[in-house]
């Protein structure tokens, strides 16, 4: 960096950030109030910001840092690559060592089938890949006329135009004319909010049939693929009923429609196994991935695809014209050719499953004893607390997210990042947490509901 860092005080770190860096799913107005939090260093499950304050990271970045911070040896890996080759393109009959080699990894690590990888840079690109590489593969396969992609209401796929469009958020949707054409949206399996008087399993298995009505109102012959995430994650950590993705599954399988497993946040460990499509049993014919990838360190995601797919794609599909500048970029293969041997030669994913995950879900069920709790639910490491009206069993207070909004801001004041959506807390820490932080985390989160509850029975 060319400042020098030492004589910079918050204050102006705060100053220049106003004046010149526009961020993004923020209100720079409310954030420009309080000032930006600068953070400048981090360790294992720890953040530290330009104050020396130590804050617990219980979103792990965002939903990314999965074999927690620190770990040089990626930084390592990172600098040898960039002495040895920085960058070459995977556009012009070319490929480079590390997105090689991390092809087969990836093909290793990934359930069986998914064989083959699309490099992107984020999981947004992962989706818009998706989009285009289900309509020519439809194309190549003679039916062109099955183009439509089916997705879920508050569904999160990322933010550039295509990936905005499968996501459903009405918000997000709101702002820039979205979506796209060809892509509608059926109702999510949130029980808490939209099924409360049903029978989970019941709601469950009539969420997932909307699929099937839907693929009949639009005609089978019109359908390209569903997309979905094993688990919700930005809509509310939404763990889906058991009924739900056997049904989906079935239904993909009848009419022959793609499923498309968006594992951005639940790939590399995070429900517990390798991936959601693991937990859930879910036969994906592709997969978008990026986030636990690299563990945040560099930027990188990609779209497997499975053994049948890529054989269309290869054999008869020509050339597709789709990719990026950065794909396969050599430097963050790399660093996720190292994240992916720590998360498997370091047994984080199997202790998540056998050890602090169990530990975790057990300690976060006990919140529910909370008289501003109404449900709290979870999976691997994986949470979401619903925030109510104390003495109820599902009412909230006031507004939609003004709940939510004042527990974030205890979380802030009390060093833990939990991230508020509407009225559900979630989390989301790194996979590395171990009992005694986890400990940690829910006193803290524990003391914070207490001050919500305060400043709810104050208003
Ligand atoms: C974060 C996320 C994305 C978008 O990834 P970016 O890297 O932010 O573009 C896509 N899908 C899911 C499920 C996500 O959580």
């Amino acid at each position: 960096m060319s400042l020098n860092a030492e004589s910079m005080s918050t204050a102006d770190w705060q100053a220049m950030d106003a004046a010149h860096h526009l961020h993004p799913f923020t209100d720079h107005k409310a954030m420009h109030g309080p000032g930006t939090r600068v953070i400048t260093r981090a360790e294992g499950i720890y953040l530290y910001d330009s104050d020396g304050v130590e804050i617990l990271d219980a979103m792990a970045g965002l939903w990314c840092v999965n074999i927690g911070y620190g770990r040089s040896e990626l930084a390592e890996v990172a600098m040898s690559q960039m002495q040895d080759l920085p960058y070459y393109n995977t556009f012009f009959q070319s490929a480079h060592p590390p997105s090689i080699e991390l092809g087969k990894l990836l093909a290793d690590v990934t359930p069986e089938g998914l064989n083959h990888v699309f490099y992107c840079n984020s999981g947004s690109e992962a989706n818009d890949t998706v989009i285009r590489m289900v309509r020519h593969y439809w194309s190549v396969k003679d039916a062109p006329e099955r183009t439509v992609i089916i997705s879920r209401e508050n569904a999160y796929h990322g933010s550039s135009v295509g990936s905005a469009s499968l996501g459903g958020m009405a918000h997000m949707h709101r702002q820039g004319g979205l979506p796209i054409p060809d892509v509608v949206h059926i109702d999510q399996p949130f029980w808490f909010d939209e099924g409360f008087d049903q029978d989970p399993e019941e709601f469950g298995l009539a969420r997932a049939r909307q699929l099937e009505q839907k693929i009949l109102e639009i005609g089978p012959e019109k359908v390209a693929a569903f997309i979905g995430e094993p688990v919700q994650g930005a809509g509310g950590v939404i763990i889906p009923p058991s009924t739900y993705w056997p049904e989906i599954q079935r239904i993909c399988n009848e009419y022959g429609v793609l499923l498309v497993a968006d594992e951005v946040i639940c790939g590399f460990g995070r429900t517990g196994n390798w991936f959601g499509s693991e937990t859930y049993n879910i036969k994906a014919d592709l997969m978008p991935i990026a986030k636990g990838l690299s563990s945040g360190y560099l930027p990188i995601g990609g779209v497997m695809v499975r053994e049948e797919i890529a054989d269309v794609l290869i054999n008869q599909g020509g050339e597709f014209f789709h990719g990026y500048t950065y794909s396969g970029h050599p430097a963050s293969c790399a660093v996720a050719i190292r994240n992916v041997e720590i998360l498997r030669d370091e047994g984080i994913v199997d202790r998540v499953a056998t050890d602090t995950g169990p530990y975790l879900q057990e300690k976060w069920k006990e919140l529910e004893g909370h008289p501003m709790v109404g449900e709290a639910r979870g999976i691997g490491m994986l949470g979401a607390i619903e925030l109510i009206k104390p003495g109820t069993r599902n009412e909230r207070v006031g507004e939609p997210g003004v709940t939510g909004g004042l527990c974030r801001d205890h979380c802030y004041a009390n060093n833990i990042v939990m991230r508020a959506v509407r009225d559900s807390m979630v989390i989301s820490p790194p996979l590395i947490i171990d009992r005694s932080q986890i400990d940690e985390l829910i006193e803290r989160v524990w003391r914070c509901l207490d001050l919500t509850q305060k400043d709810v029975s104050s208003s």
